[in-house]
């Protein structure tokens, strides 16, 4: 039997993360089902990780501590011995406007969302070079290219995601590792749940297929991503959002 596939996923307790863990899901696959706060989510996606033939674990860390990242990692490598695929997920919002948002708004933000993505492909990326082989794919957001009020901090944060995508395509490029980003418009989420219904219609009323995505939807661009047939693509953005924002 050849090599097994290993994936870490974060931010798969729920969600669009969760939605990912699935979709990579096959025989021969081990997945890392990362995730903050919540083990009893996490531990329904492993369930349907495992339905689908691949094994699992759930392992809690938060993706902005730079020793729990390393000490995750240091774990995986030494039980699995290598990792293909890193899908940087975890993200939260802490949506105000400009004028009153609070530095820890700021900070979170950017610690979650954008530092965690740093720190989790450093984490991967020398094991990665000494294969010579590897996938990240890192999720953005439309609002990173149209910018939308109250979501300064938001859209700073997967701003800077596509740039450390680019970069970090080029830096390794030559190593048979790819890194690219998928876009999610509007999707169906706990995220897009906890907007005001106001919000929600006016973000609905911007979507020229005149419906939410579904994680799957998003799922299926990081999955193709990742793949093997992907392995000319780099320093891209794939946008997932029912033509609401055309690049
Ligand atoms: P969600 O339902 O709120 O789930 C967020 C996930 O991130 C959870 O698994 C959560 O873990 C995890 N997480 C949060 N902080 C973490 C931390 N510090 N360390 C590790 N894991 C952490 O969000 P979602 O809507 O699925 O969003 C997933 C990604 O897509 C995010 O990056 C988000 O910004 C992006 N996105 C979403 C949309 C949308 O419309 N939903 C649109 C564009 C982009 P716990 O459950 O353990 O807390």
């Amino acid at each position: 039997m050849s090599e097994q596939r290993v994936v870490v996923v974060t931010g798969a307790s729920r969600g669009i993360g969760r939605a990912i863990a699935v979709e990579m899901a096959a025989p021969n696959t081990h997945v890392v089902i990362n995730y903050n706060s919540n083990p009893e989510s996490a531990e329904q996606t492993a369930s349907l990780v495992q339905s689908r033939g691949a094994t699992s674990s759930a392992m809690q860390f938060n993706v902005a501590d730079p020793d729990a990242v390393k000490a995750a990692f240091d774990r995986i490598i030494d039980a699995h011995g290598h990792i293909d695929v890193l899908v940087n997920n975890a993200g939260i919002a802490r949506d105000n406007l400009l004028a009153i948002m609070k530095p820890a708004e700021w900070d979170d933000v950017m610690a979650t969302n954008l530092k965690g993505a740093f720190l989790c492909s450093q984490a991967v990326i020398r094991p990665m070079m000494r294969r010579r082989f590897g996938r990240i794919v890192n999720v953005t957001s439309v609002v990173a290219a149209t910018g939308n009020p109250g979501q300064c901090n938001y859209s700073a944060a997967k701003a800077g995601i596509i740039g450390l995508t680019k970069s970090l395509a080029r830096e390794i490029v030559s190593r048979k590792i790819t890194v690219n980003a998928v876009a999610p418009g509007y999707i169906e989420t706990d995220m897009t749940a906890a907007l005001p219904p106001k919000a929600r219609e006016a973000l609905l009323a911007q979507i020229p297929a005149g419906r939410p995505g579904a994680p799957e939807e998003v799922a299926a661009a990081v999955a193709f991503l990742a793949s093997d047939a992907a392995g000319y693509i780099t320093g891209q953005v794939i946008h997932v959002n029912g033509g609401m924002f055309m690049g």
